[in-house]
């Protein structure tokens, strides 16, 4: 199995790298940007290049994008929706330099306009996203054009609605409202990211084969298990349906030990990458973490 954890990219790309190396990480994540900026996280070529050719070197991926927190795709406020999906452009054409295979958001949140003026502005927001994206290099701000781009899946990095844990308005905490995303953005390369901690407060039980069982049938049902390309692996402090987003270490929260060893045992997840979003103020937490995770998975009874 594929495990890594969240990657602070701070101070350059090349930090970024040296803690992936440091961690043994199998695959990472990290911010477009400052997490709670819309400003752009941009990189200069040789720094993508070196940064590619590293993580290329050390086995690394795949590398996700994860953008920040502060867009809301789903937003009647026209100011913070066109800045949201101008932003998710930035960041589909920075996933494309950095070459990240997948570029994970949450879907947003509709502020009382309803859930289905939110499908509808997320739908139109990925599909403006990946066109303008598909139309710009990075750095240029005018943009040269790329040309002969007419299949958006080829130059596109994989686009991952994050299952939410439905705080507020929050879109994208059931299944059934990916998949109307999903439905109303055809022409995008759309997938579904599966965080644990998110999902279980959603109302999912997640800690027992049963629970796991009914939940993988009801997102096939919904999006296709094909749908389902990233785990993020995070215990969780609230409770089962609390709609509660804060992250746990591996073992310390309400999914436990005894959770984990059911998930990571399921082998309908286990082609997956899975990757660490858990609290860390050094890299030795992050260490910590993914050496339970690691323990937690050798020790599991694969079902
Ligand atoms: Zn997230
Ligand atoms: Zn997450």
């Amino acid at each position: 199995m594929k495990f890594g954890v969240h990657v602070n990219r701070a101070g350059g790309l090349g930090n970024a790298l040296a803690a992936a190396r440091t961690l043994r990480c199998d695959t990472i994540q990290m911010f477009s940007r400052s997490p709670r900026s819309l400003r752009p996280g941009l990189v200069n070529e040789e720094e993508a290049t070196l940064f590619r050719e590293g993580l290329a070197a050390a086995g690394i991926g795949p590398l996700v994008i994860h953008a920040p927190y502060l867009l809301n795709l789903a937003s009647p406020r026209k100011e913070t929706y066109e800045a949201s999906r101008d932003a998710l452009a930035h960041d589909i054409v920075l996933a494309r330099a950095v070459g990240a295979e997948m570029l994970v958001f949450h879907p947003g949140s509709h502020l009382g306009s309803g859930v289905d003026a939110g499908i509808a502005r997320i739908a139109a927001a990925v599909e403006y996203a990946c066109e303008k994206a598909c139309h710009t290099s990075h750095g240029g701000s005018g943009g040269r054009r790329d040309e002969g781009v007419d299949r958006m899946d080829a130059v596109l990095p994989r686009l991952l609605l994050e299952m939410v844990s439905g705080s507020g308005t929050e879109i994208g905490k059931t299944f059934e409202e990916q998949r109307r995303i999903m439905d109303r953005a055809p022409s995008v390369p759309l997938g579904v990211c599966l965080d644990t901690c998110h999902v279980f407060t959603a109302g999912y039980e997640v800690r027992t084969m049963e629970g796991i069982s009914r939940v993988l049938d009801e997102l096939d049902a919904a999006v296709g298990m094909q749908s389902l390309a990233l785990v993020h692996a995070n215990d969780s402090v609230g409770d089962l349906g609390s709609h509660l987003d804060r992250h746990a270490n591996i073992g310390e929260g309400r999914i436990g030990e005894h959770g984990f060893r059911a998930i990571l045992g399921c082998s309908r997840l286990s082609h997956l990458p899975f990757i660490l979003e858990t609290p860390h103020t050094t890299l030795d937490d992050d260490a910590r973490n993914l050496a339970a995770l690691r323990r937690i998975a050798g020790e599991a009874v694969s079902w």
